[in-house]
């Protein structure tokens, strides 16, 4: 598995990711978004983390959010 995205890391810092989108306060954050229903997450169904196509390192959690949420299609 991929090494878990911290908050920390410069790149996720940039995007503002968070691992939990409940406490994310950012004017670009919708409510009821995050990771599990982003376009660019690829995790599967149920899982805790995942890969993100924008943070090809890591895995990101299903739970969290950063600004570049796009509604999955
Ligand atoms: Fe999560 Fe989507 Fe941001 Fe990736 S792009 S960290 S899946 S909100």
């Amino acid at each position: 598995d991929l090494p878990k995205l911290t908050p920390a890391d410069p790149a996720a810092k940039a995007l503002a990711y968070s691992e939990d989108a409940a406490t994310v306060k950012h004017p670009a954050f919708k409510a009821g978004s995050h990771c599990a229903n982003c376009n660019f997450f690829k995790g599967a169904a149920g899982a805790a983390y995942g890969p993100c196509q924008l943070f090809p390192k890591n895995s990101v959690s299903a739970k969290g959010w950063c600004s570049a949420w796009a509604k999955k299609v």
